[in-house]
């Protein structure tokens, strides 16, 4: 198979981490003969700092003419006072690329459950995914208004019936190849873009027989996120409570580090990246955990490439080598091996 991406480094450990995942997908176009195309473009900070803009329109048309986009970090301190600021420029990307729906499983790797603040026995075989409206919501829904004596401001919550399909099918197609299970979550009993939510999630439901459905208020859903994480397979929800509760699952696995995302369109290329940040405190040490961002190269062969056994190779030699017991910095705790970005990558690469 012969795929274009793009490859966004970006700021901080964004290109390290980069480098260790762009050599995992060799070795995969190498084992299962694959033609991957990577064209390196700028983006964020390091696009600010050479052109003035976090998004230059070379870097966006290359976005929109692969199959799919890699991005690593942006952002940075150097570039906090700016006007311009490099999470702007992925802001505007996800606009551009109108990625609807984002992706963030939540897992606690085998060995790793001493990470996590909770129990371990309580996070112990937690492994979810969140799939997030991303575009619509009280975030963008208009009007957002404020009168001129600032005492009175509006923000709307607006979801059009196709916008809530097209995240909930996604939702219900992802449950069918997983756990069997998708939780919705929403507010309906005071929000009547959550009725239509909780009808609309029924109605799917029907096409999907081999799927178990349960419905969750999101004030209950933040309680049972961390008091009992196994249960969970699929959530589906809309824009701002998947921003909040995200968020907190993010605590689950005890490390940012090693958490990936996607964010994906009906049609067009995907985006792939990792949840952590820059880490500007660990930029350039070469100590930063490449897992987060390997692990969304292999969601971008499921998701965008539909290659399922090449992206379980790759997942499966991330779990193997965790249970040999290589560890970054950030998830070393005393035993295994401490190593550096380059040596778990190679770790990575020798497994798979
Ligand atoms: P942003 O504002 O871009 O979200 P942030 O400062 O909120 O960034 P991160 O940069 O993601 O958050 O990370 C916070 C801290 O976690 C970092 O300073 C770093 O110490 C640690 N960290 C994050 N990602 C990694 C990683 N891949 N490897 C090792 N440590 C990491
Ligand atoms: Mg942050």
């Amino acid at each position: 198979m012969e795929k274009k991406i793009t490859v966004l480094p970006g700021d901080g450990i964004g290109p390290e981490v980069m480098k260790g995942a762009l050599e995992i997908l060799d070795g995969v176009a190498t084992r299962f003969g694959h033609a991957f195309h990577t064209t390196v473009k700028k983006f964020g900070g390091a696009a600010i700092d050479h052109s003035g803009s976090p998004l230059p329109e070379d870097t966006l048309l290359a976005c929109k003419q692969s199959d799919a986009v890699l991005l690593g970090a942006v952002g940075g301190p150097q570039w906090d006072g700016n006007i311009v600021r490099p999470e702007h420029g992925l802001l505007r990307l996800r606009k551009e690329l109108n990625v609807f729906a984002n992706l963030r499983p939540v897992q606690v790797f085998p060995g790793l459950e001493n990470l996590s603040p909770l129990k371990s026995n309580r996070v112990k075989g937690a492994d979810f995914i969140f799939v997030r409206e991303l575009t619509g919501g009280i975030y963008f829904s208009q009007p957002k208004t404020r009168d001129k004596e600032g005492k009175n401001a509006t923000d709307t919550l607006f979801y059009s019936s196709e916008e809530v399909e097209r995240i909930v099918e996604k939702a219900f197609e992802l449950a069918s190849v997983r756990k069997g299970k998708v939780t919705s979550v929403d507010k309906a009993n005071v929000l009547e873009t959550s009725k239509m939510w909780r009808e609309i999630v029924d109605s799917t439901a029907k096409k999907y027989p081999n799927v178990q459905v349960e419905h969750m208020l999101v004030d209950y859903a933040a309680m049972r996120l961390i008091s009992e994480p196994s249960k969970f397979d699929v959530i589906v929800t809309e824009n701002m409570f998947g921003d909040i509760l995200s968020d907190e699952a993010a605590v689950i696995p005890g490390s940012l580090g090693v958490m990936p995302s996607a964010s994906l369109s009906g049609n067009g290329p995907g985006l792939y990246e990792p949840i952590h940040g820059s880490a500007p405190d660990i930029a350039g040490k070469g100590e930063a955990n490449p897992v987060g961002m390997i692990l969304s190269a292999a969601m971008m062969l499921r998701h965008s490439f539909q290659l399922e056994k090449e992206a379980e190779a790759v997942e499966r030699a991330v779990f193997e080598t965790l249970q040999a017991g290589y560890r970054t910095r950030d998830i070393y705790s005393g035993t295994g091996y401490l190593t550096s970005t380059k040596e778990m990558v190679n770790q990575i690469h020798l497994r798979m």
